[in-house]
């Protein structure tokens, strides 16, 4: 399995030439993310040299819906299909003994310094300083013993301690219960893992499910884990570096602004806090950091809501083909989505299903099956040939929606939807797509001659 560990997928992104090895002294502050943004989409970046440090920083290591594809053993389409497969079938995690993990190879219990250990970069002009960015957020349900996974934002707000930005989801819920009962919540902070495991933290599952368990399902074999030294967690046995700690009741301190997926900063405010109590790593780590809003971030989090928003559209409209949600609208905001269309009305249905899936999806594009909505292009030509606003238009306002989208007044505002559907009664020329017989067939490189000379073409016809 390519995808085995953080090292192995390294090893694969290497031998395919798609590992870009940066020798030269970089700093921690802007030149890595800067470096990591030129090589986006493209590359992965491994900075060996990063001054004041002597632990090389990786980053994009999944930047292409490829990458994941590569990591499944799939096609890009089979990417969706996988994901919808793996989390309706969880595998349990294999518990190792602590020698036989490479993350226990170091342990730290005392002075941590976090900043002094890790290259931990600043990535964008307006934050507020060094923050941890692809650290797999482990926490553990007390009642049910089964753990949630996710990532936050985390800034170093101190040698030993993170300022957290907990959205109101599965971590925030069983914080605040340990915050009512007066206790801290125990938590890991897992940097450094391979991209399945990273792209199964961001699932969007019910509450109770372990997203490390439907990593084993992604992987096709369990997961191994370890437990934590002080704290009842269990973290990837094989990742570069485990921060272990504990979320404090009733504190909150500054954190932020931070250059967030919709390319605006997220505001600065009193959030809750983290306090380090041990950290453990491999022999000679390696540090991974997701620079914010690059493809890395976005497909991380578009891919799981792929799948979530494919399985709501089907129960109102069983011909949906596929969903894509598009990079530039942030792989959150904006829905395409393709149909095959059998009733008259079911593109508006599709609309209806998305907004209801995500309040995050702002714009959805309904499309038939013979456009390709993974090439904006083609989008934007159904949008241009086959939507009139007068009856293809849906509006909704005053709906929740993105905080983080600066056009809402605090995450509320409108909701748009277009049927860009061709009517299913329309004469038959109307709508039908100019096309040159032969041409799917036809390869151009049987034809053309690469090694013709241009200068012997004039010559031919010299003195004519
Ligand atoms: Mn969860």
């Amino acid at each position: 399995m390519k995808a085995k560990t953080f090292r192995t997928w390294l090893e694969h992104l290497h031998a395919t030439g798609r590992l870009a090895v940066i020798e030269k002294q970089v700093s921690l502050q802007f030149e890595i993310a800067a470096l990591a943004k030129k090589l986006d989409g493209k590359q992965a970046a491994f900075f060996t040299k990063v001054e004041d440090y002597s632990i090389p920083v990786v980053s994009g290591i999944c930047s292409t819906r490829q990458d994941f594809a590569e990591a499944l053993g799939t096609d890009p389409a089979g990417v969706i299909p996988k994901f919808i497969e793996a989390m309706a079938s969880p595998l349990p995690c294999r518990l190792l003994a602590n020698g036989q993990a490479p993350v226990k190879e170091k342990i730290i219990r005392e002075r941590i310094d976090l900043l002094k250990l890790f290259p931990i970069p600043v990535h964008h002009e307006k934050d507020s300083g060094n923050y941890i960015t692809a650290g797999l957020f482990i926490v553990r349900d007390p009642v049910t013993r089964k753990q949630n996974v996710s990532i936050h934002r985390l800034q170093v707000s101190g040698k030993d301690r993170l300022g957290a930005l907990l959205l109101p989801r599965h971590t925030y819920h069983l914080y605040k219960q340990a915050e009512e009962a007066g206790r801290p919540l125990e938590c890991a902070i897992v940097i450094g893992v391979d991209p399945l495991t990273l792209l199964a933290s961001q699932a969007s599952t019910p509450f109770g499910v372990d997203e490390l368990e439907i990593a084993g399902a992604l992987r096709g074999e369990p997961l191994e884990v370890v437990r934590c030294e002080t704290v009842d967690i269990d973290v990837p046995a094989y990742a570069e570096i485990v921060l272990e700690g504990k979320i404090l009741p009733h504190v909150r301190e500054p954190e932020g602004p931070f250059g967030e997926f919709p390319k605006y900063y997220g505001p600065r405010s009193d959030k809750e806090v983290v306090q380090i109590t041990a950290v453990t790593h491999r022999t000679n780590p390696i540090f991974y950091t997701i620079v914010p809003a690059g493809y890395e971030h976005l497909l991380l989090g578009g891919i799981p809501r792929e799948a979530s928003l494919y399985q709501t559209i089907r129960q109102t409209v069983p011909t949906v083909k596929a969903v894509h949600m598009s990079p530039g609208g942030t792989c959150r905001y904006h829905a395409i989505v393709s149909i095959k269309k059998r009733n008259e009305g079911e593109a508006k249905n599709a609309i209806l299903a998305a907004f209801a899936n995500s309040f995050d999806i702002k714009h959805v594009v309904v499309v038939d099956e013979d456009v390709d909505i993974f090439n904006m292009e083609e989008v934007e030509w159904a949008i241009a040939t086959r939507f009139q606003a007068e009856r293809d238009l849906v509006v909704v306002h005053g709906a929740q929606g993105s905080k983080l989208d600066p056009s809402t007044d605090n995450g509320v505002g409108s909701k748009m939807g277009l049927d860009c559907t061709v009517p299913l009664h329309s004469e038959p020329m109307q709508y039908l797509r100019i096309s040159i017989p032969g041409y799917d067939q036809l390869n151009v490189n049987e034809y053309v001659n690469p090694s013709a000379s241009l200068h012997a073409l004039y010559r031919e016809t010299e003195g004519q």
